[in-house]
């Protein structure tokens, strides 16, 4: 991703109220996210491939912050009362599906947990994000989403969409069809503080 593009995407997205920080890499992204996180938050997750790898919900766990993501249900875990307790906690994270480079944020949901935790009650968001997600416009996002995302989420979740077998959308009417509701943030919400943890890498998908 050229520099020039990543500039103006931050411009754009500080413009329309969002907080940017950008790293070179994930591993210094990650220390400043878990300096920011106080001991005694709670934090809820949304699905995000960036956030698995790098290992954020482990760490966390691990030195005591009540988290809560429905990924991560353990034998006998109920999903659903894992959906609910993270919708109420103090941070929220999640990745994004495109960033375009006029300053939005544009997310697919099939469960619309993420697109809810994203919008609205928490006292802080953190978007994490690689730059392969930026894309020049929101065509260019919608398009990315559908026949980049999505396909690679139904295949890895076992979900028989017609784009898991061809790998491209086929605009389906299908009964497990995950692209369900379609979130773009023109401008930061006016109650959920949303900061992009914006790294130089290509993460996730
Ligand atoms: S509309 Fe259907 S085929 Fe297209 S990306 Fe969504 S789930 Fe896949």
């Amino acid at each position: 991703m050229e520099g020039v593009i990543i500039e103006r995407t931050i411009e754009n997205l500080e413009r329309n109220g969002f907080s940017v920080k950008f790293f070179e890499d994930s591993q210094s992204a990650k220390e400043a996210m878990l300096e920011e996180i106080k001991p005694d938050q709670t934090v809820g997750f949304g699905g995000s491939m960036t956030i698995v790898d790098m290992g954020i919900y482990e760490i966390l766990k691990e030195r005591g912050n009540p988290v809560y993501w429905h990924w991560k249900a353990g034998e006998g875990e109920d999903r659903k009362e894992l959906l609910k307790q993270a919708a109420n906690t103090d941070v929220y994270f999640s990745g994004t599906n495109a960033i375009t480079e006029c300053g939005r944020l544009v997310n697919i949901d099939a469960t619309c947990n993420r697109i809810s935790g994203i919008l609205f009650g928490h006292d802080k968001v953190i978007i994490v994000s690689g730059v392969n997600k930026i894309t020049r416009s929101l065509d260019e996002a919608l398009v990315r989403i559908k026949n980049i995302a999505t396909p690679a989420n139904a295949k890895r979740l076992g979900i028989k969409t017609p784009c898991a077998e061809v790998g491209k959308c086929m605009n389906c009417d299908s009964e497990d069809r995950i692209c369900r509701a379609t979130l773009i943030i023109d401008r930061v919400p006016r109650a959920n503080p949303i900061t992009i943890y914006l790294i130089n890498e290509n993460l996730g998908y």
